[in-house]
């Protein structure tokens, strides 16, 4: 009976049904009328997996109560189960064994790939290249959605402008107009243009926020930003993905000046809910609603239940809040029942929407799951976007790209033949050691003149997602092997860097330096070699002075996912010409910190007379990004020229800008050339730089071309201090060049 109740829509024609809003809404008016109140609340309720086909999971928590609650139709959503035979175990407990057989939305971190995966969305922001990210997302809702899941807690799109911040590994870095290209691609991506077709699945635009304003860079940490600070640089790509339409939008684990996001009125209803006109649900942060009691917000339980609740949260992640408290609290008076059917419908839109009411195993199949999991599809994707990811930080003496005909090369390092760390944080369902190494990517060029020494270790333990990673090694005696091997050899490459579990969720640092005896082992082995080409594999910024004034080359390589060393193999040997640019400044020390291209000028002048003090400086390193934002070099080079400015708003209500760009060595490369704005004058101070625009360009050598860039009067406004966008007239400089260190730039004036 339970089974028929729901799926009164069986004979419909699918597409019909799934883009007919109305007979949505219909039906969804049907349901609630014959839901009770628990059953309602239940829908709110999102459980961490704790059942598989084998039964209760002994680490699924409180396993016996959780399945009761499934059985009575409490569960909502569950997250964390994985895999066709799983999924298929708890659906059929929800659809067939409780009253109204409401299937259950399955959620899972699909960050950058599920079995296959892709490099880190910082890596990803890298490329730069907006085709190449929302082809990588859509790979992962593919093989994601094979796999039974059908929601993504992704993508991660807060800003930041803080390497000690772990999570950056998880963002686009620190720009809110790149941020919001990215987030709508990713949006775009997970969710495809039919959210019913069997290979898309509900994205989650995450931490809604100022998660990534946390103060020192330490995670869960206070966050406190003026309105400026939130409407222009925290809110854009939130928006965007909002715009984008989204499905499903996560709050955050910190307090935004005083307020809980999980508890804030202003955020999810005033802001999103509202303003926006967001439709989609939104789902705590996990145990975000019992976190307000230890915030200081929230008096027990039950207080946070209802201030989440009154806020606008609508599911709750692992709380058992909204389950043990929220039907009382209606019943109380103090959350209205208006609320639980609004947040019960907007639950139920999306489970309509993915099709699951049609057909609530239409992501479980199990030939799908064997064809696509892993498949050369994925591979190829991976790849693809990997080597795009890749950004050239430096290249002196052209060390780069590696000649093919024989020479001697020395691998070195902990990371170098590491087929675990490449993958990542965020790999919930990718196996340690499937990631190609670089060793393995070498040796499939020149194995017979390559050489091979780890040099030192990075950890003496097996790192793991949940477990702080210690890094603890003191053992040098495999300095020597390496420095021999690197006296041999024409070219050494060093892989260093930062274990791929070492950024991600509460992976704070205070220090940005290579880890562990790699800075000494660099040392080293310059000493005896100093043609080294470093290649770094980190999740987030580093600070690399030493580096980078004695290094010649310099490779940023993050964690790339599943291809990795073959995408760097590529790039070291020129088969692929390096292309990507920082999505975030890397600075000299963690003091400069947050250091970021779009900051405002201050009032006092800059002065170049060594001997006064009284400007905005440090006494001791230079106000400058080690490399700034934008930057990334190629095997070739370009050079821009005449940036012309026409039509100022006087036809079309656009401003025209116009470069010339000309590639200039001698191998074919592609350009990201930047468009940068600055608003000389404002009734709120405006930064320096900001970016409102970028092209990709790929040129064959000796060739020019002229670019065009249209400028409307949106991207030239900004948000005032009580949130309002306005645009005001006055003078204008635009630069563009290759990173936010710009090379051309021209003036114009706005007249409103
Ligand atoms: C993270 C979220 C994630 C959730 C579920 C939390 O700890 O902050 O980003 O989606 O766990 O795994």
């Amino acid at each position: 009976l339970a089974f028929c109740v729901v799926l009164f829509s069986c004979n419909e024609n699918k597409t019909e049904f799934s883009s007919n809003e109305n007979l949505i809404d219909q039906k969804i008016d049907s349901l609630l009328k014959i839901m009770t109140l628990e059953e309602k609340v239940g829908q709110m309720n999102q459980y961490n997996g704790f059942w598989d086909v084998t039964g209760p999971k002994p680490d699924g928590g409180d396993a016996a109560k959780k399945y009761e609650h499934l059985k009575k139709g409490w569960v909502g959503s569950m997250l964390n189960v994985t895999g066709v035979k799983n999924v298929r175990a708890v659906q059929k407990i929800a659809v067939e064994e409780s009253r109204l057989g409401i299937p259950l939305i399955i959620g899972f971190d699909v960050i950058h790939g599920y079995k296959t995966l892709s490099p880190i969305p910082l890596a990803e922001a890298a490329s730069w290249d907006l085709e190449a990210i929302q082809k990588s997302a859509e790979m992962a809702a593919e093989e994601a959605s094979a796999a039974g899941i059908n929601w993504t807690f992704a993508p991660m799109i807060d800003i930041s402008r803080d390497a000690r911040w772990g999570r950056v590994m998880e963002g686009a870095g620190e720009d809110p107009f790149l941020g919001s290209k990215i987030a709508e691609a990713r949006v775009n991506g997970f969710q495809g243009k039919d959210l019913n077709a069997h290979n898309t699945i509900a994205a989650c635009a995450k931490h809604f926020a100022g998660y990534g304003f946390s103060e020192s860079g330490r995670d869960y940490n206070t966050v406190d930003v003026g309105t400026s600070t939130l409407f222009n640089t925290i809110f854009p790509p939130f928006k965007a993905a909002s715009e984008a339409g989204v499905s499903t939008f996560m709050n955050s684990f910190n307090e935004l000046n005083g307020i809980p996001a999980t508890g804030n009125t202003y955020l999810q209803r005033d802001i999103l809910k509202e303003q926006w006109k967001f439709d989609g649900f939104v789902v705590s942060d996990w145990g975000s609603i019992i976190e307000m009691k230890a915030h200081g917000f929230a008096k027990d339980k039950k207080h946070a239940t209802e201030l989440a609740a009154n806020a606008g949260s609508d599911m709750d992640m692992e709380s058992y809040a909204y389950v043990e408290e929220l039907a009382n609290l209606v019943k109380e008076g103090k959350v209205k029942e208006e609320f639980i059917d609004d947040s019960v419908r907007r639950i139920l839109k999306v489970k309509y929407e993915l099709g699951l009411f049609d057909d609530p195993y239409k992501y479980c199949d199990e030939a799908r799951e064997k064809d696509v999991l892993g498949s050369e599809k994925m591979h190829n994707a991976s790849l693809d976007i990997a080597k795009k990811s890749i950004v050239l930080l430096k290249n002196e003496g052209n060390l780069l790209p590696l000649s093919k005909k024989g020479q001697k090369i020395a691998l070195i390092g902990p990371l170098a033949a590491d087929k675990t760390s490449p993958l990542g944080s965020w790999r919930l369902a990718a196996d340690d050691n499937t990631a190609v190494s670089v060793l393995e990517g070498l040796e499939k060029y020149d194995g017979n003149n390559l050489t091979y020494a780890k040099g030192t270790d990075l950890t003496l333990e097996q790192p793991e997602f949940i477990k702080e990673l210690k890094i603890n090694t003191t053992d040098k005696s495999e300095f020597g092997k390496a420095i021999t091997v690197a006296k041999n050899a024409d070219v050494v490459i060093m892989v260093l860097g930062e274990h791929g579990f070492q950024s991600g969720e509460a992976r704070s640092r205070a220090v940005l330096d290579l880890p562990g005896l790699q800075q000494e082992l660099l040392e080293a082995i310059f000493k005896v070699n100093k043609n080294i080409v470093l290649v770094l594999n980190n999740g987030r910024p580093l600070t690399i002075n030493w580096a980078d004034k004695n290094i010649p080359a310099i490779v940023e390589a993050w964690p790339l996912g599943t291809q990795s060393g073959n995408a760097i193999a590529q790039v070291l040997y020129g088969d692929y010409n390096p292309s990507g640019k920082l999505p975030m400044s890397f600075p000299r020390s963690v003091g400069q910190i947050p250091i970021y291209y779009n900051y405002k000028n201050t009032g006092r002048p800059v002065l170049t007379d060594p001997g006064i003090v009284f400007w905005s400086h440090y006494s001791d390193i230079e106000n400058t990004p080690l490399y700034p934002f934008g930057h990334g070099l190629s095997y070739t080079s370009f050079v821009y020229e005449n940036l012309n400015i026409t039509d100022t708003f006087k036809t079309n209500g656009t401003i025209s800008v116009s470069v010339k760009l000309t590639n200039t060595g001698k191998t074919k490369g592609k350009e990201v050339v930047q468009l940068y704005i600055q608003d000389k004058f404002a009734s709120i101070t405006r930064p320096v730089k900001e970016l409102k625009g970028f092209q990709m360009v790929e040129l064959n050598p000796n060739k020019t071309k002229e670019l065009k860039f249209l400028l409307t009067k949106k991207e030239l406004g900004f948000y005032n201090n009580t949130g309002d966008f306005i645009i005001e007239s006055g003078d204008f400089n635009v630069y563009i060049g290759g990173s936010s260190n710009t090379v051309v730039d021209a003036q114009f004036n706005l007249n409103n």
